[in-house]
């Protein structure tokens, strides 16, 4: 079983060295072939324009729509505001799978970037994670079926509905596989 890690532009690699310390195979996907053979996908952090424009480059915008009516889709930082029903402040093509409205640069600029504790509930357990944020999004709101699972000084900085799950930070940069792990859970082989 694969989890399918998007290789169209962003830190796809460090979520492939996670999930490999995870013992979990990957394939990096370019093509709605290689999204086929997958039981999950991971939307790495990058440059969401760069990365939206890609996406129907290689015409995997629709494939990956329905691929998440029937699988788990896990989005970091480029990858949530992606994921997201609207995108504000230097708007974006989104997928609008996560009913979450989120704010792009919302820290402001890459020299802004910043490392700190944020607060994450998973399974009912509280945990501090550290949180990497570089030029991070903020979600502006979530809908009546979200569910937050991480704060950063009271914003909410991870969100799942359903399938769908967001994160503004980048788990993939530290050694704790928690949220990682997390999302493996969701998965159905
Ligand atoms: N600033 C980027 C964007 O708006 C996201 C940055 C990241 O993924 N680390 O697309």
């Amino acid at each position: 079983m694969y989890i399918g890690i998007l290789a169209l532009q962003g830190d796809f690699a460090k979520h492939q060295e996670m999930l490999a310390m995870l013992g979990q195979d990957t394939m990096l996907v370019r093509t709605r072939q290689e999204l086929e053979l997958c039981a999950g996908l991971i939307i790495p952090g990058g440059e969401s324009t760069t990365l939206s424009l890609l996406l129907n480059k290689h015409t995997l915008r629709d494939a990956i729509i329905r691929f998440a009516g029937e699988k788990p889709v896990f989005g970091t930082c480029a990858g949530s505001i992606l994921l997201s029903r609207s995108v504000v402040k230097d708007p974006v093509e989104s997928l609008g799978l996560i009913d979450a409205v989120i704010e792009r640069n919302a820290y402001g600029r890459q020299i802004d970037s910043f490392i700190d504790d944020i607060d994450v509930r998973l399974n009912g357990n509280v945990q501090k994670v550290e949180g990497f944020f570089i030029r991070a999004p903020k979600i502006i709101s979530i809908g009546k079926g979200v569910v937050p699972l991480a704060w950063h000084q009271g914003n909410i900085v991870m969100a799942e509905q359903n399938n769908i799950l967001i994160a503004t930070f980048h788990p993939e940069l530290t050694k704790n596989p928690a949220v990682h792990n997390y999302f493996l859970k969701k998965i159905k082989p």
